[in-house]
């Protein structure tokens, strides 16, 4: 597991690059990915930028200050750097998410059924 810093810096280049995609934000990339922006601060400039993507990152953010970051919502297993590095919002370990899929699939479920 990396630092809690580097993961909060994957964290918010993810969120940073989704921004810059959809809303075309032209804020100093540095300075919101390095920068010491507290939760309070980052809602602030998110505020009205609703979007299920952002939700998401922000819920990583917000687990990375809980120190629950990293660890499966389901089975509490710790999940791999490389792992959070390709979707650094992922809530759920590969092992849960299939079976949260296979499950959802047979039961017609929604995912928010599991939030
Ligand atoms: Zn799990």
């Amino acid at each position: 597991m990396k630092s809690r810093r580097a993961m909060r810096r994957v964290v918010l280049s993810s969120l940073f690059e989704h921004l810059e995609q959809r809303f075309g934000v032209d804020w100093s990339r540095d300075r919101f990915v390095d920068g010491s922006l507290s939760l309070p601060q980052i809602d602030a400039l998110l505020a009205y930028k609703s979007d299920p993507r952002i939700e998401e990152l922000r819920g990583a953010l917000g687990r990375l200050e809980r120190g629950t970051y990293g660890i499966c919502c389901c089975c509490k297993a710790r999940m791999p750097a490389s792992v959070l590095e390709q979707d650094p919002a992922r809530r759920f370990c590969a092992e849960c998410e299939q079976r949260y899929l296979h499950h959802a699939t047979q039961h017609d479920m929604q995912p928010s059924a599991f939030l």
